[in-house]
Order: C-alpha cells, then structure tokens, then sequence
C-alpha cells in the first residue's frame, strides 16, 4: 500500500461501480420483462401509446390502452388518464 488515503478513494470508486452497474442490471431487468409483457398486451388487443408511465419507477415504460379502458401501465399496474394540459395522471377513469 504506497498511499492509503489514495486507496480508500479507489474502493469508493469500485463501490460506486458496482453499484451503477447493479441499477443498470436491475432497470435492464425490468425493461425485460416489461417488454415481453408489453407483446401479451398487444397480442390480446391492446395499443401501444406514445406516452409513457409517470411514476419514476418506469421511466420509458410505454402506456397500453384498450378501447373503454384507461390507460394502463404493464410495469406497476396504474390506471392512468391524461390531462388537458397533456400530462399523465394516476387512476384515471378516462375511456380512450
Ligand atoms: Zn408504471
């Protein structure tokens, strides 16, 4: 060991890594199977919609909607309407 306060910052770093690469595996994961739930979805009528999952826990998890349903996120469940002003809201009773 030449310079140990050199050394912690370099096992912070490999911490930091590996915890980045933790986040990454664990969203890839989830996109996965958010994907391939996505197709059963499709497969059984459902349309794929521009918008995307407000809540942050799927971020790029596009919304499927069926005529006389609201939106719904295959990722956490959610219901979801859009606003006027556009934007997503959770437990919405709009019908597309
Ligand atoms: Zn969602």
């Amino acid at each position: 060991m030449i310079n140990p306060s050199s050394n912690d910052v370099m096992e912070e770093d490999q911490e930091n890594i590996e915890e980045m690469r933790r986040c990454f595996e664990e969203s890839r994961k989830k996109r996965d199977a958010s994907s391939s739930k996505l197709g059963e979805y499709m497969l059984n009528g459902w349309a794929l919609m521009a918008e995307s999952c407000p809540q942050p826990d799927c971020s790029m998890i596009p919304l499927v909607c069926k005529k006389g349903s609201p939106y719904y996120c295959v990722s956490c469940g959610g219901n979801f309407t859009r606003s006027t002003t556009g934007t997503m809201l959770a437990n919405g009773e709009y019908k597309c």
